[in-house]
């Protein structure tokens, strides 16, 4: 059983008193480009690789403009820092010329128009949907996504737009910009990857993952 809204908003209370609201390096609340670049350089990367990658980047090329212009090796040069860096200097080419030839050089403010960039998939959307433009979507990301299936909000099999249509069913509007700051800090910390350190966490009384182990090891430990 998964929890319900009053549990929900505990989980919200709790972590907005827990948690101090700061962004890494590379997310750009109100420049939507930055945080779109921000967004490419991050997948399957540490934060602390995104940063460096991104700050050199930009201290070269700040605009569409710029990165549709620059030579791919040398975008290669300046992100070497992050995963894949060579598809992800290719694509960051490929988004900024499409934004300047398709959208007059403006990141588009629609969901489904974003997800037409080259690479952009749902995440990276809602990313610059709620961090650059302040729309309240949620973006899922691997922190966010095991928190809220411990807690049983989501089912394990659930894709990535259930998980959001669940988690955005039981959040408050004026809460879904801060969801994903809060969870991923909160799964950084506590609720980790792939152990979490439940006898830190303040809701082993309502996270189904918690209830499951410790009916686990009573089955184990039963003589
Ligand atoms: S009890 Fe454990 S699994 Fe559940 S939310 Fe807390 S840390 Fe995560």
């Amino acid at each position: 059983m998964g929890i319900g809204p009053n549990e929900f908003r505990r989980v919200v209370e709790t972590l907005k008193s827990r948690y101090r609201l700061s962004y890494p390096l590379h997310i750009r609340p109100d420049d939507p480009f930055a945080t779109l670049v921000g967004a490419v350089l991050s997948h399957r990367t540490k934060d602390e690789m995104t940063d460096r990658a991104f700050e050199r980047l930009f201290s070269r090329y700040k605009t569409p403009a710029e990165v549709a212009e620059a030579p791919v090796r040398e975008l290669e040069r300046l992100i070497r820092d992050v995963g894949f860096y060579r598809q992800k200097a290719q694509r960051l080419r490929r988004i900024a010329k499409m934004i300047i030839e398709r959208y007059g050089g403006e990141i588009p403010r629609r969901r489904e128009e974003l997800m037409k960039l080259p690479g952009v998939g749902p995440k990276t959307a809602d990313i610059v949907l709620s961090f650059a433009f302040r729309i309240p979507e949620i973006a899922i990301d691997t922190h966010v996504e095991a928190v809220v299936k411990r807690l049983g909000i989501a089912d394990e099999k659930d894709d990535y737009e259930t998980i959001k249509r669940k988690l955005e069913r039981l959040t408050k509007v004026e809460d879904r910009p801060l969801i994903n700051t809060l969870f991923v800090k909160f799964g950084k910390e506590i609720c980790r990857r792939p152990i979490p350190k439940c006898s830190l966490c303040s809701f082993t009384d309502i996270c189904k993952y918690y209830r499951q182990q410790v009916s686990l090891k009573r089955r184990i430990t039963r003589p």
